[in-house]
């Protein structure tokens, strides 16, 4: 367990490594080597149209077992990518490997699906991102319109930039949600100026949507907005059937959630595509 095992806080080393645990430097040490040996692979987890049932696109979802320490949680390892800036090379791998994927099953006759990829706000910051963007999508030969990029909020501490960079990178003919939606920076008022397809309502205001009359609230918000503004809306974190009743109710249309799936490994999900 990563958890028990460097739990000392002497200072050691450099003194640029004082912030930093035993732990944190071992599993940054592995990190960089999982990177070189391309240890993770992508799960991928279906988003469901709610009249029909059926699926409207993929989100795909990075993983890492690492052969001694076992299976290591992304909510473990990519603010510690994002801080070491390894996140570049890994969301390089993660978005070459999500679009091969994505080509790989279309090719197989598969109808096409939108896969999305989670970008880091780090990602985002690097000079090269559209660059990377555009030479993934010529080397896999995938229709950009079926990849689509899911950002959070956070990089709308700098709006105009983020305005520009998320234009740039939606002139490719990619789309782009916010991931996360109402937890972070936008405000309801500048939604509208920004180059957006898509809102994910964050799986906070979801989970207690059947017991919490503020989170309900939030969620009618949200929708009234994205209609005025024509943004296509859809709701994270679904766990059961209460959950799911009001979000219809309220005109959601499409979800993400334990109760239509789980992540599925590729094999998996290539079942759950011929079974569609
Ligand atoms: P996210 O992008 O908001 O992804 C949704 C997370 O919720 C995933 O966790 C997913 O497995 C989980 N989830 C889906 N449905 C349900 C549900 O019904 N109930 C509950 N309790 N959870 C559900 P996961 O895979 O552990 O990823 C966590 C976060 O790590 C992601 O949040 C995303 O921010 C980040 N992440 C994952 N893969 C990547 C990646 O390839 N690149 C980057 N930059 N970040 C990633
Ligand atoms: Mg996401
Ligand atoms: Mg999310
Ligand atoms: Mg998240």
């Amino acid at each position: 367990n990563v958890k028990d095992k460097g739990r000392s806080g002497y200072a050691f080393f450099h003194p640029e490594m004082e912030e930093k645990s035993l732990e944190q430097v071992l599993l940054e040490n592995e990190l960089r080597k999982a990177i070189e040996l391309e240890q993770f692979h992508l799960d991928y987890q279906p988003k469901v149209d709610f009249s029909t049932g059926e699926l409207v696109g993929m989100e795909a979802l990075v993983r890492w077992d690492h052969p001694d320490l076992g299976r290591i949680p992304p909510n473990q390892f990519i603010p510690l990518a994002e801080e070491t800036g390894l996140i570049v090379p890994l969301g390089e791998w993660v978005l070459r490997r999500g679009c091969e994927q994505n080509k790989e099953w279309q090719e197989k006759g598969h109808s096409p699906m939108r896969l999305a990829v989670n970008l880091s706000v780090k990602q985002l910051e690097h000079p090269g991102i559209v660059q990377t963007i555009k030479k993934v999508l010529q080397e896999t030969k995938l229709d950009p319109n079926w990849l689509e990029l899911e950002v959070t909020e956070s990089i709308f501490a700098d709006v105009e930039h983020a305005a520009s960079l998320l234009q740039e990178i939606r002139n490719l003919g990619v789309h782009i949600s916010i991931d996360d939606f109402g937890t972070g920076y936008s405000s309801f008022s500048y939604i509208k100026h920004l180059p957006v397809d898509t809102l994910k309502i964050d799986s906070s205001f979801i989970r207690d949507i059947h017991q919490n009359e503020e989170s309900q609230a939030i969620v009618k918000a949200v929708l009234t907005l994205a209609k005025s503004l024509s943004i296509n809306v859809i709701a994270e974190g679904i766990e059961n059937k209460e959950q799911f009743n009001l979000l219809n109710e309220d005109g959601c249309q499409q979800g993400q959630g334990f109760l239509f799936s789980k992540p599925l490994s590729s094999q998996d999900f290539e079942k759950y595509l011929q079974n569609q």
